[in-house]
């Protein structure tokens, strides 16, 4: 049974995951590149390890979620990386967003050091993975799946196996293949109905019952009206996926037309300015094509009425 647990890499999703795990009872070790997020975890009885290496001893099982696909090859393959403290018997697990390639490679070099290795990612945002909401997905050997499953539980809301390494990263860049296209949508409904005169709370008030509704639709459409950009997840994370996705699918020869004027857009985004603000000031680029800001009538009656004064 799985009692100690090596958690690296505290951003958005990474912190709310360890701190579940803290939760749910594990002996937990911490690292993060900025020792700095790891003062919380300490509070609650986390040990603190100074380098990757040093993480990974005498654990169960390695779990760690980075940013991109550079962010693993620093921390897995690096000179002071887990691959160089890990030992036969322990078992690595990937909840990034990478390339499939990437979950392969890690799963090639884990072997050759007689480690188990799943990929892992999780769909849900911050506020998922602090309330253990997530929806999890990974792929790997079934017997070590089953072993890491009940953990995977405290996390999320769901858990679903995938077959073999590679296949979970694939079905995550899948689903945000879909999530980048609803995001384009959003944006551009509501700059088209703003430009129409629709009333856009009641704009709202349809995209949350209407056949076409999603929870990701409605969060983020309600938050570009109180023109909040807080990030859940970044806009410039958001384009480092819509880069994996076109990799991906040109690999496989999967015609992916859309995604690629999302990307213009989320690039553009980025170029003003908003890479770090959440994926939905996407419509920043376009509301600046449009000449328009989205805002409900009644906020902008007010900005009018503070003008004025
Ligand atoms: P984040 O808040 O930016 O956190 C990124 C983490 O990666 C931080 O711990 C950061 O360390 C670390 N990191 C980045 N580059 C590194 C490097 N070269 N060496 C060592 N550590 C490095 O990002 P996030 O939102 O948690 O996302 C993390 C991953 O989950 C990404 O692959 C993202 O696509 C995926 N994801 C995100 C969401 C979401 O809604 N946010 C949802 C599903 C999946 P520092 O603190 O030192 O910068």
């Amino acid at each position: 049974m799985i009692k100690t647990i090596s958690y690296l890499g505290l951003g958005t999703m990474g912190s709310g995951m360890a701190a579940n795990l803290l939760k749910a009872g594990y002996k937990l070790t911490v690292w993060n590149r900025n020792a700095e997020k790891c003062e919380p975890f300490a509070r609650k009885g986390a040990l603190v390890a100074d380098k990757p290496a040093d993480a990974v001893r005498d654990v169960d099982l390695i779990m760690y979620t980075l940013s991109n696909d550079q962010a693993v090859e620093d921390v897995v393959f690096g000179a002071e990386g887990i691959l160089s403290g890990i030992k036969e018997g322990q078992i690595a697990m990937d909840m990034s967003t990478v390339l499939p390639a990437t979950s392969l490679r890690e799963q090639k070099a884990y072997a050759k050091r007689g480690v188990d290795f799943l990929d892992a990612p999780v769909f849900g945002s911050k506020r998922e993975s602090a309330d253990a909401k997530l929806w999890i997905m990974a792929a790997g050997n079934k017997a070590i799946f089953e072993k890491v499953k009940p953990i995977l539980e405290h996390l999320g809301q769901t858990v679903h196996y995938f077959g073999k390494n590679g296949n979970a990263a694939a079905m995550k860049l899948v689903g945000n293949l879909i999530v980048a296209l609803e995001m384009e949508a959003l944006a551009e409904g509501l700059i088209l109905a703003q430009k129409a005169g629709l009333d856009l709370n009641t704009v709202m008030e349809v995209v949350k019952v209407a056949d076409f509704r999603s929870p990701l639709l409605v969060s983020n459409g309600q938050n570009i009206l109180k023109r909040d950009f807080s990030p859940s997840f970044a806009l410039k994370l958001m384009l480092k996926d819509a880069d994996l996705i076109e990799k991906f699918a040109n690999s496989l020869q999967s015609p992916t037309p859309a995604l690629r004027v999302v990307e213009k857009n989320l690039a553009a985004a980025v170029d003003l300015g908003f890479g770090n603000e959440n994926a939905s000031a996407l419509i920043k680029a376009l509301e600046k094509e449009a000449g328009v800001e989205v805002k409900p009538r009644r906020v902008r009656r007010s900005a009018e009425t503070k003008q004025s004064d």
